[in-house]
């Protein structure tokens, strides 16, 4: 078993308290990696890394072009077939995500990184036409600072890359704490850099639980912003610590998104839709359509197509190539799902597939949930409503446009939605009325670098890739120049 140590400063530094957290792996069971378990102390000395590389160090010097230079060399590094491979290993092993998805991960990582390579050299401050004569206004746009990163387990790889890119593109350093249940590919990244040229101390990673590291980083008053990725409830937490130094915040929290058929679409597409909305990665995504809407026309022939599907699903070892539902990343996670099939039961949903632990091969007394879907959902129901981020699907009926607007908006959350019709100006209409961050139509979990990312209401602030991504990570300075020769009139005007 691999121990890890922080990495601070450019060097693997073991954790001030000599003190270890098992990273487990949630396919065979049991410990795989340690990681250390840091404390404020380790926050203190990565911070000060981070501050000096930013203030002092040749990060500080370095011109925006050099700088995207370095971007563009990590980018080639996750781009070698030796190094993805392992990162995608590694990753697949620490939180069981699909080797397969992993693998395709790691062909797009890279087109992040020279996205915000690219624009490291085109951050432009202005010329302020000001309605002063004798005045100059220009604004510069700086980099925030240092930028604490906190991160979720089911995607430590991508959340490093659409954190780090842009600030590292927009000259900011960086202290990322990924989640304490799957650290080791975030590590390795880091390390990573080094051989791209990154000076030491612009990326630093250290590990450890939320209340006794991710905190000590929110409350450090060296760090300028804080970019979230994770639930809505810590989210909260985050953002009431981080407003006490007034800190920039960014987040990136749950959702309960509306999947939405309507009668008039492609159904196969739609049904190939829906399952890869919430049986994708075993539906722990953030961006899980977990409530399929369907027009009551169609809801009983589509439901019936859809457990056809997945009633075939095929769950196992996420290593292999044929797998298509892995294990649940993390055990309480495992046991959150179950007790959320519980509650939709107690409900009264009706469970017409799955509802339990999956037993059998290689199955049996490991982290899998059957593939599970509700029928007889209300809206009002907490399956309904409370994001499970698990293989559990609702479905819940409706019969015109305005409905499906009303149940999709029905929900705290405001992340994604998936609409599937034939009709053009019903998709322009719903991607309009839907109040979400990012509507899918005819198609669902389609990202790419180019387009933002973000939810509204209670699943988040601010939007990552894209262009806007990079504005979170600087901060605009104003500044006039005098050109007059003579002294002013008088010292008790303002200019
Ligand atoms: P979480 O909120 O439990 O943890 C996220 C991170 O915050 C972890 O690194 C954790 O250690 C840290 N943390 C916990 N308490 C903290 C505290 N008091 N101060 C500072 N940091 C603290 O989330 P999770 O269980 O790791 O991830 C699952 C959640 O993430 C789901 O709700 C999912 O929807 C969300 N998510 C959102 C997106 C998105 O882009 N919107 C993407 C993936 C996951």
């Amino acid at each position: 078993m691999k121990t890890y140590q922080h990495w601070i400063n450019g060097e693997w530094v073991p954790p001030a308290r000599d003190e270890w957290i098992e990273s487990m792996d949630p396919y065979h069971g049991g410990a795989w990696a340690r990681i250390p378990r840091g404390n404020r102390e380790d926050a203190d000395r990565a911070v000060g890394a981070a501050y000096d590389a930013m203030h002092h160090g040749p990060w500080s010097r370095m011109t925006a072009t050099e700088r995207g230079k370095i971007l563009r060399r990590i980018g080639d590094l996750l781009a070698d077939a030796k190094n993805a491979q392992r990162l995608a290993e590694i990753e697949s092993r620490d939180n069981g995500k699909l080797l397969a998805e992993m693998e395709g991960q790691l062909k797009y990582l890279p087109e992040h990184w020279y996205y915000f390579a690219g624009m490291a050299d085109k951050i432009e401050g202005s010329v302020v036409p000001v309605d002063k004569s004798d005045m100059l206004a220009i604004t510069y746009r700086e980099p925030v600072g240092v930028v604490a990163a906190l991160t979720a387990w089911n995607s430590p790889l991508m959340f490093f890359t659409i954190k780090c890119a842009p600030a590292l593109a927009a000259g900011c350093s960086v202290v990322l704490k990924p989640s304490e249940y799957a650290s080791v590919s975030s590590l390795e990244l880091a390390a990573l850099t080094k051989e791209a040229g990154l000076p030491d101390g612009v990326i630093n990673v250290v590990t450890g639980l939320g209340q006794e590291l991710g905190s000590p980083l929110v409350e450090h008053h060296d760090v300028a912003k804080i970019t979230f990725t994770g639930s809505d409830v810590t989210g909260a937490k985050v953002y009431e610590t981080a407003a006490r130094t007034m800190k920039r915040v960014s987040m990136e929290l749950g959702g309960k998104s509306p999947n939405i058929v309507f009668e008039d679409a492609d159904l196969e597409s739609a049904c190939i839709g829906a399952v890869s909305g919430i049986f994708g990665a075993s539906g722990q995504m953030c961006t899980a359509g977990s409530r399929l809407l369907v027009q009551n026309s169609i809801r009983h022939a589509f439901t019936e197509r859809l457990l056809d599907i997945a009633r075939k699903l095929k769950l196992g070892d996420p290593m292999r190539a044929d797998t298509e539902i892995g294990p649940i990343a993390t055990r309480p996670q495992f046991e959150k799902v179950l007790r959320y099939i519980d509650i939709a039961k107690s409900e009264g949903a009706q469970c017409v597939l799955g509802g339990r632990a999956a037993t059998g091969d290689g199955l049996s007394g490991r982290q899998f949930v059957e593939p599970t879907i509700f029928t007889g959902v209300s809206s009002s129901m907490r399956i309904a409503q409370e994001e499970v981020f698990g293989p559990v699907l609702s479905i819940i009926g409706f019969d015109t446009e305005d409905d499906a607007v009303k149940i999709g908006n029905d929900v705290i959350y405001g992340l994604a939605a998936g609409v599937w019709t034939r009709d053009v100006g019903r998709a322009i209409r719903m991607s309009k009325a839907l109040r979400a961050g990012m509507v899918w139509v005819n198609t669902y979990r389609a990202y790419s670098f180019t387009m933002p990312i973000g939810g509204m209401k209670q699943s988040g602030l601010g939007r990552e890739s894209g262009m806007e991504a990079i504005n979170d990570y600087l901060e605009t300075k104003s500044v006039m120049i005098s050109t007059t020769s003579s002294a002013p009139e008088n010292a008790f005007v303002q200019r």
